[in-house]
């Protein structure tokens, strides 16, 4: 029999490893790391070489269309074919859309996103006319601190990895997670380079650190603020760059606390045109940041002060510098402060911050721990953004670098705008407004002067919202969901409303590759070809944390033969497209990726593939000071004008979690664990759970304990305890795993469980240990910028069952 090495692209996790994938009459036999990957260099981890080989071969996928044929949830199902499955959901679809405009139907697409997907998801939404694209990560998972570092810089980054001194690492264990990159802050270790750690778990990560932070999960902002005290107070900060590369000199109004404008003092002057102190005239000066220079020549602007302005209209006003304000709103964090907010010694907040402000370049990596604490997500984001700025770590090699994608001559845009009106109608758009097209759109505008050529992609509708309206809680009622691989059963906060929304809909369509939890409560159910080995792929910039990956084309081709009449998500969507009668001119994935690289001179995707397979863009630095930043003021925004105007707190800010100690201490008597989050070690969200080498490494779901904490509870390693909340009555159930890492007040449980082998009735067991059950998505609770649910940090009652 004929073996072939297949060259593909694992998708297990946002790393992206080169595979060799040796294959034997279309199924896969044997899978190594590809050495030639210039990210991964013949790197694979267990979930990857499971993916590889069981996937496709896995008896509980999908294989065909499937309809309804009992109540929702009865398990009751009818093979069908795709023509019939398109036929009958477009004209389901027709029909509501008929009845209640495009924006009644919601497309829900997994956070994970391949490019196909993406574009695709995308596309059909546009064309259909509806604004509600979502994904459960949006708001959760990076989306959010990307949208606050393109309003603060106008660009979001990512780590130079290869070249950093200094790397922090919060609220994440890439040793876990990201077990390709955790290779790379070993090398730079090796080099002498430092590590941070800030986790109140004793992580594989944080064995690595050279300084480890354990703090109480949701009280990252107050450290952050600390740290920012202590570079201030301790003149550590960068002052050639503060001074002339952010806007901390701009003068704020006292009496309003808001930024002083030119049109303030002069009737013409500009709205967006801000002034500083200019200490050699001893009066204020206005920037022109078009022309990224002060009105006048010689202009010495005060960083720190308090000065007389006179408006337009004669008023004589206070202003104080952005500086002046920050150096207040830190005042209240001093590290003995903090100590008793964070739990973490005084002393180790001081030293942190100091090795952070004086080993540069240094790198700042946020795990998205801290994007699912309820109201202070997004400040975090912004106090981040703000520490990586005054140190000087801002687009210089080694730290953190603005992201261009790999080509800007790449094809990606999914097809014609929705107009203004029908973008301000997406659920959620009028309450978590930094989410909002409107917002993008604003940074647009900026983001344009330094050679932005699409907005800000973070909008799209929030999940909390969909479901009150599917639920009838208005603006106006959603009433069909299009869900490709997602979950949102496990996958999205307080799975009760997820439920009743689910069961709400007039129709839920579900492409998935297993009978999941969500499936299970559609009316039709596509099976789906994976991203892994049974499809071609083009990564056209990556994710996140890596600048190289997020700079980079990576190319992965089908490998094997999808199970049954499996579809790719693309074909889904464009089979689905097509008998609603839009426009798809691309037959298949691979004439999609082969449009989009036309314009860099491919005539077909095998062509790049076979040719090229890795082209990774390499770094530019210090492009700041040509074209500044792509802001209202040209210039890093520590004080956000665009935050101003939304309505927010313009300067970052910290408050405690809905639920917690301090805000709450009556519920933290009741409930005395707080939650940390953690995703099982081998698997991925809550995919996967049915693979036979992933379930012999964990077969159950654990929630980790100190020794200390399970001798007060009389349980012992294995033990199940049941879990509850003050969010919902319901409880859970997991096994205990010991963990002496952990501080005796913090637990964490698994992240996505689910029993496949459990029959329909019990919906997969989604009740039984799916953490989710007992989160909170209340919008009151959410951030009430970008809306980052209530995740992480909630109390926990532990009992032995
Ligand atoms: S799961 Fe992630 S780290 Fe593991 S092989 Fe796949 S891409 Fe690489």
């Amino acid at each position: 029999m004929s073996q072939e090495i297949r060259k593909t692209t694992c998708h297990g996790c946002t790393r992206r490893c080169g595979v060799l994938l040796t294959v034997e009459n279309g199924k896969p036999v044997s899978v190594k790391g590809d050495p030639s990957q210039p990210l991964s260099r013949g790197f694979m981890c267990a979930r990857g070489r499971a993916l590889a080989l069981e996937l496709s071969q896995d008896p509980h996928r999908l294989t065909t269309p499937l309809k309804r044929a009992g109540k929702r949830g009865e398990g009751k199902w009818q093979p069908i074919s795709w023509e019939q499955a398109f036929t009958e959901i477009a004209e389901k679809l027709r029909s509501i859309i008929g009845e209640s405009g495009p924006e009644a139907v919601g497309v829900s697409l997994d956070s994970m996103i391949s490019t196909g997907l993406s574009f695709s998801g995308n596309r059909f939404a546009r064309l259909l006319g509806t604004p509600n694209v979502f994904t459960m990560g949006g708001q959760t998972c990076y989306g959010n601190s990307g949208q606050i570092e393109m309003l603060t810089y106008g660009h979001d980054t990512a780590c130079d990895r290869a070249n950093s001194r200094c790397t922090v690492i919060w609220g994440c264990n890439p040793a876990w997670s990201k077990p390709e990159f955790f290779r790379y802050i070993k090398e730079s270790k090796a080099r002498g380079g430092k590590v941070i750690a800030v986790d109140p778990c004793e992580t594989e990560t944080v064995k690595l650190a050279d300084l480890w932070l354990q703090n109480r999960p949701g009280s990252s902002g107050a450290l952050m603020l600390s740290w920012i005290n202590v570079i201030i107070s301790e003149d550590l900060f960068d002052r050639e760059f503060v001074t002339n590369w952010c806007n901390a000199p701009n003068l704020v109004r006292r009496d309003t606390g808001k930024l002083l404008r030119e049109r303030d003092v002069i009737e013409d002057g500009g709205a967006e045109t801000f002034l500083v102190w200019d200490e050699t005239r001893g009066r204020a000066v206005a920037y022109d940041a078009d022309a990224m220079r002060y009105r006048e020549d010689g202009v010495r602007a005060a960083l720190r002060g308090s000065f007389p302005v006179m408006l337009a209209d004669g008023r004589k006003i206070e202003c104080v510098t952005v500086w002046e304000r920050l150096i207040e709103r830190v005042a209240p964090y001093p590290p003995e402060t903090v100590e008793r907010i964070s739990w973490v010694p005084a002393e180790k907040i001081r030293e942190a911050a100091r090795m952070y402000a004086t080993t540069r370049p240094g790198n700042f990596f946020p795990g998205f721990a801290m994007d699912v604490i309820g109201f202070s997500a997004n400040q975090c984001g912004r106090a981040r953004s703000v520490l990586n700025a005054i140190t000087g770590n801002l687009d210089v090699r080694g730290g953190q670098l603005f992201l261009d994608g790999p080509s800007t001559e790449v094809r990606n845009d999914p097809g014609p705008m929705l107009s203004p009106e029908t973008y301000a109608r997406t659920l959620g758009a009028d309450r978590f407004r930094m989410w909002s097209w409107e917002a993008s759109m604003k940074m647009f505008k900026f983001q344009k002067r330094i050679g932005a050529k699409i907005p800000s992609p973070f909008y799209g509708a929030h999940s909390a919202v969909v479901w009150r309206s599917i639920l009838g809680e208005g603006p106006y009622r959603m009433r069909a969901l299009i869900n490709v691989a997602n979950n949102p059963m496990l996958s999205a906060g307080h799975t009760e409303i997820v439920e009743k929304a689910l069961k709400a809909l007039d129709l839920l369509v579900v492409q998935d590759i297993y009978m999941t939890p969500t499936a299970e409560l559609a009316d039709y159910v596509t099976p789906a070809a994976t991203d892994d080995t049974e499809c071609a792929r083009l990564y056209t910039g990556g994710y996140c944390s890596g600048w190289l990956e997020t700079q980079s084309f990576l190319s992965g081709e089908q490998a094997v033969t999808p199970p049954g009449e499996a579809k790719t998500d693309f074909c889904f969507f464009r089979g689905l497209g097509m008998a609603l009668g839009q426009d798809w001119p691309w037959e298949n994935d691979e004439a999609f990726y082969g449009w989009q690289l036309e314009p860099l001179g491919y005539s077909s995707f095998k062509e790049f593939h076979d040719e090229v397979q890795w082209s990774i863009r390499p770094p530019k630095y210090e492009r700041y000071k040509e074209r500044g930043f792509g802001t209202p003021s040209r210039k890093v925004e520590i004080y956000s004008m665009i935050l101003e105007d939304f309505g927010y707190d313009p300067l970052p800010n910290y408050c405690e979690p809905p639920y917690s100690p301090f805000r709450t201490p009556e519920l933290y008597r009741e409930y005395p664990f707080i939650m940390g989050a953690m995703r099982p070690r081998h698997f991925y969200q809550s995919g996967y759970r049915s693979l036979p080498s992933l379930k012999a490494r964990q077969a159950l779901p654990q929630v980790r304990l100190h020794p200390d904490a399970a001798r007060k509870l009389n349980v012992k390693e294995g033990d199940w305890v049941r879990l509850s909340s003050p969010s919902t009555t319901r409880t859970i159930e997991m096994t205990v795993h010991l963990d002496s890492g952990l501080d005796p007040r913090v637990v964490y449980p698994d992240y996505g469980w689910w029993y496949p082998d459990l029959p329909a009735s019990e919906n997969h067991g989604v009740w039984k240990s799916n953490i989710n059950v007992l989160t909170d998505d209340d919008p009151e609770h959410c951030c009430p910028m970008i809306g980052g649910t209530f995740l992480n940090a909630n109390l926990l009652r532990l009992e032995k069952v």
